[in-house]
């Protein structure tokens, strides 16, 4: 199980780690792995694929993968199902649409882990009407670094359900977790209507979902100097019929590559792209629908994956940067975009892309972006040969801007915010985690990078213990 330090990195390639790497095969292993941190004063990080944009699954010390227990077990009637955390989405979705059941909050890679993605309690574009994955799970087992191996739901030690959902490994590593699936119609597949907007001004309110039904809403924009060209997209899952497939949500199409690599790499071949798309390929598309295959729709990102690999694998340079915003009130949503997209053009940066989606009030995962009310979930994207200090100078700023909003910083994907920021803005729900990792991990084994750096009082010396 030991082995020599492995180098590791985010997937935005701004962090590194050289750890000593534990690919544990059984919950045994974990333990011992965990007996083994704490005995030694070492530091532990959970990890499953390793797609974090940021160092959430960076450690210095040891790293503990939990990739190989990927057991996925589904109750074809009931929809609930108990997988392993290394299980990918790619395979759970497989086994779930085969019974006509779905994760409404799976992310848009299938190779995602089902441990890393409830450790950041992930969003979909169905997150809108069915809010993020925590909703969904049920139950978890949670080996803590004191060795307790512990069943934690809303029902039975709910607080360290809700800090471990959305809570980065901080609080011990998940052996397994229960999930209720949604049921989808026969066969599903997704339809989807596009309506174009050259402002951002009616988008605040297009994007809260209507109160009934399953139709979700977001919206991709693009953001050049004064020009707007906003697709807002309208989804729902409808039984199986014809396709007439959307190009991004043909993820393994072998034009996508190319295309990636150009959108990627030059600016003008990305604002071309968004010419064709917003003037010639919507057209028509707000009243006839796209259908796509459910896979096809749920991970297109998996597109821009292959791309990335493909290029490490030739030594190209791919790079993407990606930070969340969430603004409370809708009032406030578009002069917060004109704002952030002046400050963005003001740096000489350029947006690769914007997307906007309305996530409704979270349940009390202590470390939820909306777990105090609902909110816009504003990403800005960076992609190509950009200056990395002065994007992350940016970016920080605008994190003190959406503080000023009342609003926060979502911790998934990078997080450019000051600690002192992200003290303030997660005050809420920070002490009750603290209170948490204390009690579970009153020793600290379980450190990553991404905890040290944004929350740097949980590792703070205990003054009631000395420890
Ligand atoms: C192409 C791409 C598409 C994405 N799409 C989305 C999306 O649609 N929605 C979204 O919200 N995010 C998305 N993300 C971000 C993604 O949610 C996170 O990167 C996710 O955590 C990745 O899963 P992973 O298996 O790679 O986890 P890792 O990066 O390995 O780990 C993520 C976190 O989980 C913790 N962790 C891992 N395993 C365990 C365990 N067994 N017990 C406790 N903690 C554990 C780690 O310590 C770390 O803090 C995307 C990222 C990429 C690269």
């Amino acid at each position: 199980m030991r082995s020599p330090p492995t180098e590791l990195k985010s997937f935005s390639g701004l962090d590194r780690a050289r750890p000593e790497l534990v690919l544990a095969r059984t919950p045994d292993d974990v333990a011992v792995a965990l007996e083994r941190a704490r005995r030694e004063g070492r530091r532990a990080v959970p990890r499953g694929a390793g797609l974090s944009f940021g160092p959430h699954a960076l450690g210095d010390d040891l790293a503990l993968s939990t990739e190989a227990l990927d057991a996925i077990d589904v109750d074809a009637a009931s929809g609930r199902f108990t997988v392993g955390p290394g299980a990918r989405w790619g395979a759970v979705l497989e086994r779930l649409r085969a019974h006509d059941w779905i994760v409404p909050a799976t992310v848009t890679t299938s190779a995602a882990t089902v441990g890393g993605t409830l450790a950041s309690n992930a969003l979909s574009r169905f997150s809108p009407v069915h809010g993020k994955e925590g909703k969904s799970i049920r139950e978890l087992t949670v080996l803590t670094p004191g060795g307790e191996m512990v069943r934690a739901s809303r029902e039975h030690d709910a607080d360290l359900f809700h800090a471990a959902i959305g809570g980065w490994g901080g609080v011990g590593v998940v052996i397994s977790a229960t999930y209720q699936a949604t049921r989808l119609p026969p066969r599903a597949c997704v339809a989807s209507t596009v309506r174009r907007h050259a402002s951002f001004e009616v988008l605040a309110e297009a994007l809260r979902p209507a109160a009934s039904g399953e139709r979700t809403v977001y919206a991709i924009v693009a953001v050049q100097r004064d020009r707007i060209r906003a697709l807002e997209i309208t989804s729902e899952w409808v039984e199986g019929r014809t396709l007439r497939t959307m190009l991004p949500h043909q993820p393994a199409s072998p034009v996508r590559v190319p295309i990636e690599w150009g959108v990627n790499r030059w600016h003008a071949i990305s604002a071309a792209f968004w010419d064709f798309t917003y003037l010639v390929y919507m057209r028509g598309a707000d009243r006839t629908p796209f259908v796509d295959d459910l896979a096809g729709y749920t991970f297109f990102m998996d597109g821009h994956l292959r791309a990335k690999r493909a290029a490490d694998r030739f030594g190209v340079p791919f790079r993407s940067m990606q930070q969340t915003f969430v603004v409370p009130r809708a009032a406030d949503l578009a002069p917060f975009l004109r704002h952030a997209s002046a400050r963005i053009h003001g740096e000489g940066l350029d947006i690769a892309l914007l997307d906007l989606l309305w996530l409704p009030r979270d349940e009390p995962f202590h470390l939820s972006s909306s777990r105090a009310g609902s909110g816009y979930a504003c990403t800005f994207s960076f992609e190509g040969p950009f200056d990395t200090p002065r994007a992350a100078r940016v970016l920080g700023a605008l994190a003190d801007d959406v503080e000023s909003l009342g609003g926060r910083t979502h911790l998934v994907k990078n997080v450019f915010a000051s600690a002192e920021n992200l003290a303030r803005t997660y005050r809420d729900g920070l002490d009750a985690y603290a209170a948490v990792k204390r009690r579970v991990d009153p020793d600290g084994v379980l450190e990553s990078v991404f905890l040290r750096r944004s929350f740097p009082e949980l590792f703070e010396p205990n003054r009631a213990t000395g420890r």
